[in-house]
């Protein structure tokens, strides 16, 4: 195995399902990528390990090779060898595993949505430490996301260390017990429960941790949630912003974890998203007809031009406006006012464009049933599929951006749309209600206002907001190019939130410190 390479600032390794471009279904991706330039630019050591799917984008990994040593890990009763493979993404340095299991767990054609997600990913989760161990690294800080790799983390505790998951309970004692862990949760929806007797195919202890106050689901008994134990076993909890923060500490909110998250207040922050502004720049993104920026916005016009073209849309009226949506179609995002803003902005005489996949059955053939009825109207165009070059191509061309979110923790589409000068029209929530201001909102200083907001999750509050951004945008052309302007000129990298991260990290790593000198 490869020896890390030393660093003088921080030894962080982050263990994900998704990171962008290779292996990405939404934001998580993004973060995962986006994030680990930013620590890596701020000089600390970064790494990541990644299930080795069979789906990824192999075209964008440099020098991928496998290495000699095999890893082996535990799983119901077994031990499996796993292939490790190195490359490079995005210029850091990425860890795939391929379990030699006979389930083939990431030989699937797709990264989630499996009948045994949850052993594919528990399978993975040990897999992953037990190569951080093997390769005797000796990571400051461990950070792990979502439930898929959940079940990593633990809370140091000198008097009992088998209380936790894995990495406490069964990898401290063997010497791998140098890294503080942070768990980042990006969607409270997903906690991966199961029923509990699949806990142990790991390694973990059922007895020990199927209890309410460890991973016992809150809902009732026979159930563990991955996300509740990293909650309570973690010593740093995040979430992707300040306002889905507190969101998830209510009854409405919380998915059922409002009171672990209420009883781990102390280590549970939210902390903005950032965006890769690298990989998303409108002046040097080659996948658009015409690169512009914000001194010269006349690119933009052409963007539009150019996808009304290759869409066949009608492209008479360069004033007519165009909205884009970029998004997975689940409940969360709002369907039902996705679907209205479609049929309410052909009402007010705009045109808009629709990128967007579902995982729902039903929701996959209503929104097809739609694109059917409008496959050849001069202002509508659904396209049903994940298509990375074109989002690029739909961000440049259209003027508005909505996002009716019933929730949103942290949400990525109207940072990058405001990157490309399209201006958002989102539901006043979670991450949406820290990055949006709305420009008729006086008790906001009008520097930060910056695009249009709604509160009621239904279409009256929908029409309201599109209402408005149609009237200044037919109203006032010069303010609105101004306001186009000002938007592409926002700071949203990730430098400000990767050093909040920082703070955490270092904060956690020298507590540790301390209590070790005691
Ligand atoms: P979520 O993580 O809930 O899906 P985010 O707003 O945090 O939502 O992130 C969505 C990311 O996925 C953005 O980068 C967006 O451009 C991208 N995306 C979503 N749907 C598609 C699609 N159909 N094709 C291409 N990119 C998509």
């Amino acid at each position: 195995l490869i020896s890390s390479p030393t660093s003088s600032g921080l030894h962080i390794i982050h263990i994900a399902a998704e990171m962008a471009p290779v292996a990405k279904v939404g934001g998580l991706g993004d973060v995962v990528s986006g994030l680990s330039k930013a620590l890596q630019k701020k000089g600390h050591l970064v790494e990541i390990i990644l299930p080795k799917y069979d789906c990824m984008e192999y075209d964008r990994i440099g020098d991928l090779k496998v290495l000699d040593a095999v890893v082996e890990s535990y799983f119901d009763g077994h031990l499996f060898k796993n292939k490790i493979w190195v490359g490079t993404v995005e210029g850091l340095p990425v860890y795939f595993i391929e379990p030699q299991h006979p389930a083939k767990f990431f030989w699937r054609g797709q990264f989630y949505g499996e009948q045994d997600d949850f052993k594919r990913f528990s399978f993975f989760s040990r897999a992953a430490l037990e190569l951080i161990l093997q390769a005797g690294k000796n990571p400051d800080i461990i950070h792990c996301h979502d439930w898929q790799t959940a079940f990593v983390v633990g809370k140091h505790d000198s008097y009992n260390l088998r209380l936790a998951p894995l990495y406490w309970d069964l990898y401290a004692p063997k010497g791998l017990n140098s890294a503080r862990v942070c768990f980042t949760c990006h969607n409270f929806e997903y906690q991966g429960t199961a029923s509990a007797s699949e806990l142990g195919s790991c390694g973990l202890d059922v007895h020990q941790l199927n209890r309410p106050d460890r991973m016992q689901d809150n809902s009732g008994h026979g159930r563990i949630n991955p996300v509740k134990g990293a909650v309570v076993f973690s010593n740093i909890v995040t979430t992707v912003s300040p306002t889905y923060a507190q969101e998830v500490r209510t009854p409405e909110g919380g998915k059922g974890l409002q009171a672990t998250l209420n009883s781990h207040s102390k280590k549970f922050v939210g902390i903005l998203n950032g965006i890769d502004t690298d990989s998303w720049d409108p002046s040097t993104d080659n996948v658009l007809e015409v690169q512009y920026s914000a001194d010269d916005i006349q690119g933009k016009a052409e963007n539009k031009e150019a996808l009304r073209k290759q869409l066949k849309l009608s492209n008479g009226d360069p004033m007519q406006p165009l909205v884009g949506c970029i998004t997975r179609l689940v409940p969360q995002k709002g369907v039902h006012l996705i679907r209205h803003a479609i049929y309410r902005t052909l009402e007010l005489g705009g045109q808009f464009v629709l990128l967007g996949s579902s995982p729902v059955d039903h929701i996959q053939r209503e929104f097809e049933g739609i694109a059917k009825k409008f496959q050849s109207h001069p202002d509508i165009r659904l396209i049903l599929k994940y298509d990375e070059v074109l989002s690029h191509t739909i961000y440049a061309a259209s003027d508005m951006f909505i996002i009716p979110s019933i929730f949103e923790p942290c949400g990525l589409t109207q940072l990058i749309a405001m990157r490309y000068g399209s201006i958002p029209i989102v539901r006043k929530t979670g991450g949406l209600n820290d990055s949006v201001f709305d420009l008729d909102d006086d008790t906001i200083p009008q520097q930060f206002r910056n695009g249009f907001t709604f509160l009621s999750p239904n279409e009256q509050g929908l029409n309201g907001a599109l209402e408005r951004a149609f009237d200044h945008y037919t109203g006032d052309n010069e303010s609105w190019k101004q306001l186009v302007q000002r938007n592409m000129k926002i700071d949203f990298s990730w430098d400000s939130s990767a050093a909040q991260y920082v703070e955490l990290y270092e904060k956690s790593v020298s507590r540790a410190k301390a209590t070790k000198r005691t």
